[in-house]
C-alpha cells in the first residue's frame, strides 16, 4: 500500500444531497494535484441516505473511508473523528456542502509543502445577511477582549494541518471542544488566504440563531476564566455603590430629617441586583457543568460501524 501522503477529513450531517457531488468535485481536485491521498467521511448520525452514499463510495474507491456514529454527536466530535482516522501526512478539513470549494485544496497543499503546519482559508462574508455579518463582527470583537487565545473572523475548519499540528490537536481530551479556539491554541507556522464566501450547494445549515448562539457561548467559556472574574468586578462595584448610597441615605435623613419615599429605590436594586445575580450564578453553573461534564470522562461519539478492520485509534487512554 502506498502511504497516504493527504488526508481529507469531512464531516457529514444529512448531506445526501451533496455528497456525490462533493465527492466527485473533491476527487477531481485532488487528482491533477499528484499526491496519494485519502478522503476520510465521517457520517455524525444522520437520519437521511449519507450514510449508504458513504458506503457506496466506501465501496467503489479504495481511497475513500468512512465511520458512522450511532447519533448525531455534533460537528466537532466528527471532526475529532475524521482527524483520528486520518493517515496522511497533512489533514485537510472541509465541509460537506461545498460551502468550501475542493479547487482551493490544492493551493493549500502547495502551501503547506513552504512548511507551513496550519494553512487557513479564510472566508469573506460575500452574501450574508447585514445582521448575521454585525453580529458576528461584534462577537469576535468580543472574543478578541476575553480570550487568551486569538480567533479570527472567518478563519473556520476549511484549514490543512500538519501531521505534527494533527498530532498536537488530539493530544487535547476535553470533551467540551471548541476547534477555533484549539487550533490557535496549538500554535505553529499559520499562513491564511481569503476565498470569497459561497452559499452551500444543497440541503440546509444545521446552524440556526440558536445553535450560533450556544456555539458562541462555548466559545467564550471555553479558554478561561475571565467572565468568572468580570462577574467577580461587577458585583463587587455593584456592592459599594450600594453601600455609598445606604450611607449617603442615612445621613440625609440624621442630618436633615428628609422622608425618602423608598420603594422606587428599593425596588430597582432588588431587580437590579437579583439581575447581576442570576447571571453571575449561570455562570458559575456554566463552569460547574463544565467541570462535571470533563470529569465523566465520556468518550466524544459513539461508532456504529466503519470500514476499518480495526478502529484507527481508539479513544486515547486519559
Ligand atoms: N455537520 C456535522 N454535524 C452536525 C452539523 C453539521 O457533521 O451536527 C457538518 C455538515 O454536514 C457540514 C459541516 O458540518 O459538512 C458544516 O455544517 P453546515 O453547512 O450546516 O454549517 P454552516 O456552513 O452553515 O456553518
Ligand atoms: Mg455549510
Amino acid at each position: 500500500m502506498t502511504t497516504v501522503q493527504t488526508s481529507v477529513v469531512v464531516p457529514c450531517f444529512n448531506e445526501e444531497d451533496v455528497i456525490d457531488a462533493f465527492h466527485r468535485e473533491l476527487v477531481g481536485a485532488l487528482e491533477p494535484a499528484g499526491t496519494a491521498f485519502e478522503i476520510c467521511y465521517v457520517d455524525d448520525g444522520s437520519g437521511d441516505g449519507t450514510r449508504a452514499c458513504l458506503k457506496e463510495l466506501a465501496a467503489s474507491d479504495p481511497r475513500v473511508r468512512y465511520t458512522s456514529f450511532s447519533r448525531n454527536f455534533g460537528k466537532e466530535s466528527a471532526m475529532l473523528a475524521g482527524l483520528r482516522m486520518s493517515r496522511g501526512g497533512a489533514v485537510v478539513l472541509m465541509d460537506a456542502d461545498l460551502q468550501h470549494p475542493p479547487h482551493l485544496v490544492p493551493r493549500m497543499l502547495e502551501l503547506h509543502r513552504h512548511g507551513y503546519d496550519q494553512v487557513v482559508a479564510q472566508r469573506d462574508r460575500t452574501g450574508e445577511s447585514a445582521l448575521r455579518r454585525v453580529l458576528s463582527q461584534g462577537y469576535y470583537r468580543l472574543v478578541r477582549r476575553f480570550m487568551d487565545v486569538e480567533v479570527v473572523d472567518g478563519a473556520g475548519d476549511f484549514r490543512l494541518l500538519s501531521r505534527r499540528a494533527v498530532d498536537a490537536l488530539l493530544t487535547m481530551p476535553e470533551s467540551n471542544r471548541f476547534s477555533k479556539g484549539l487550533f490557535s491554541w496549538i500554535g505553529f507556522d499559520t499562513v491564511s488566504f481569503t476565498y470569497s464566501n459561497v452559499q452551500r450547494a444543497a440541503g440546509s445549515s444545521k446552524w440556526g440563531g440558536r445553535r450560533l448562539l450556544n456555539y458562541g457561548i462555548d466559545g467564550l467559556l471555553s479558554f478561561n476564566s475571565r467572565p468568572l472574574r468580570l462577574a467577580i468586578h461587577t458585583g463587587l462595584w455593584l456592592f459599594l455603590s450600594a453601600l455609598a448610597y445606604a450611607l449617603w441615605i442615612i445621613a440625609n435623613v440624621l442630618l436633615d430629617g428628609v422622608e425618602t419615599p423608598g420603594y422606587a429605590t428599593l425596588i430597582a436594586a432588588i431587580v437590579g441586583l437579583g439581575g447581576i445575580q442570576l447571571a453571575t450564578l449561570g455562570v458559575i453553573g456554566e463552569y460547574v457543568g463544565r467541570i462535571y461534564h470533563e470529569a465523566k470522562r465520556r468518550p466524544h461519539y459513539v461508532i456504529r460501524e466503519t470500514d476499518e478492520t480495526a478502529p484507527a485509534r481508539p479513544e486515547a487512554a486519559l
